[in-house]
């Protein structure tokens, strides 16, 4: 498989909120020396430690990955709680633990999760979207600003209802493998980049193959389907919101299987995406 940087420049990208970027600040020390730094993030999840805590997994802007503990947030009275439930963007400030870091204060930039728990469909797409962004950040700490914007551009077109969630959730999840340095090939051939168009594509080899390349058991998507999903990796909206329901359903399996190819694990939230077909009108 080629493993193949690409700088994106998602369609998405253009309504990012940069103002919020300036709430990032390098570490600092107060009067008794406790190591703070305060970051923009997305709450990826979490889950209990104890009576009383909680450990937040959080993809920061500047920082990157991030296991925090929020100390007393399951007590009623918590307000910081409150905002640390997944999919919401916040801005918060941390101190340095010896193991994990604890979380002292967090602010609501944009909450997310109350607007897509309305939508089964949108709610399940954005687990599978933060999902995939932990798996794709596997080292913690290391800084993966791409990911960062990639992940706040699609919850907020997720939470707009900019486009179809099954379409919105296929361009993120490629987009995504494209930033870890997995970018599928939709035209030349994947293997030895001979121009297109090609007929097979090949999940081990890297997207589209031509004739020469083509291993045994390669797919043979339609024509359309390719052109779906090279839209998706483009960001081409227009191509990608006129396309039909059999060829969505086409991109979706060799999306789903491009995936799980690159990923050590099957996504647990995937199977689960209610992709609701109906409302496309099959
Ligand atoms: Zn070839």
């Amino acid at each position: 498989m080629a493993k193949r940087p690409q700088t994106l420049t998602p369609s998405w990208l253009l309504t990012e909120h940069v103002g919020v970027a300036a709430c990032s600040q390098p570490s600092s020390r107060t009067q008794w020396s406790v190591p703070l730094y305060r970051d923009e993030a997305i709450v990826l999840r979490s889950h209990k430690l104890g009576e009383a805590d909680r450990i937040v997994t959080l993809l920061t802007r500047q920082h990157g990955r991030v296991r925090a503990v929020a100390k007393g947030v399951r007590k009623t009275s918590s307000r910081i709680g409150a905002r640390l439930e997944p999919f919401s963007h916040v801005d918060v400030q941390f101190y340095e633990g010896r193991n994990l870091d604890n979380i002292s204060q967090v602010e609501i930039i944009d909450p997310h999760g109350a607007d897509l728990a309305q939508d089964y469909g949108r709610w399940t797409t954005a687990h599978a979207m933060v999902e995939t962004a932990e798996r794709l950040t596997p080292v913690e700490r290391e800084p993966s600003v791409q990911q960062f914007v990639l992940l706040l551009s699609g919850l907020r077109s997720l939470v707009s209802c900019e486009h179809d969630a099954p379409l919105i959730l296929d361009s993120y999840l490629l987009r995504s493998l494209s930033i870890a340095g997995w970018s599928p090939s939709f035209d030349e051939c994947a293997r030895c980049g001979v121009a297109g168009p090609h007929r097979a594509f090949s999940v081990s080899g890297g997207g589209m193959v031509c004739s020469s390349c083509r291993a045994p058991g390669a797919a043979a998507p339609s024509p359309a389907a390719v052109a779906l999903l090279a839209a998706l990796l483009s960001g081409d909206w227009d191509v990608a919101d006129s396309s039909e329901v059999r060829e969505r359903r086409e991109a979706s399996g060799l999306v789903a299987a491009f995936l799980q190819w690159h990923l050590e694990r099957g996504l647990r939230s995937l199977p689960l995406v209610d992709r609701d077909d109906r409302k496309l009108g099959s």
